[in-house]
């Protein structure tokens, strides 16, 4: 026996399982192992290698997915908030837009009128439609301040995952 057929031998073993082995190496590998002890060997310790690792793999493998999971759903539960809260936020916007508008017009066509029959100074007029263009702006900014915590509070999004984790 020659060092190339050992070399041969330990080449085909290690590749086994990775590449595609042609048959007729398959059997050349068998015949080599059958009289060969320390090729044999080393075919027997790659083996019990390969299965150690598939066992160590399998044994760590749901305990990881299930945290993996539960981070990706954790993940996309922040996405939603985070969605639900933008999607408040041009609501508002608009919402702020609109009425900052309305208010002004109302005070560009009625403020001279009410500071007539207020009899408040002219001078009351003009401030008086620039602060009546920013009031709802700035009441609709403290009421969204006042409501700054999260649209889905973060415990029942936790409590949901969580049940959903005990149902598995
Ligand atoms: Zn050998």
């Amino acid at each position: 026996m020659t060092d190339h057929e050992h070399e041969r031998a330990i080449d085909i073993i290690t590749r086994h399982g990775a590449d595609d082995i042609a048959a007729r190496d398959t059997a050349w590998l068998e015949a080599h192992l059958a009289q060969c002890a320390e090729c044999a060997e080393y075919a027997a310790l790659v083996t019990s290698t390969g299965q150690l690792l598939r066992a160590v793999a399998i044994t760590a493998s749901p305990a990881l997915v299930a945290t993996t999971q539960a981070r990706i759903r954790e993940r996309a539960a922040q996405l939603r908030e985070h969605q639900a809260r933008v999607a408040l936020i041009a609501v508002s916007f608009c919402i702020g837009v609109l009425s900052s508008t309305i208010s002004a017009w109302l005070w560009w066509r009625f403020g001279g009128w009410v500071a007539g029959r207020l009899s408040l100074p002219a001078s009351i007029v003009e401030p008086g439609m620039f602060v009546a263009w920013l009031l709802p702006a700035i009441v609709i900014a403290l009421a969204m301040l006042a409501s700054s915590r999260p649209v889905i509070d973060r415990s029942v999004t936790l409590a949901m995952l969580g049940e959903r984790e005990g149902d598995r």
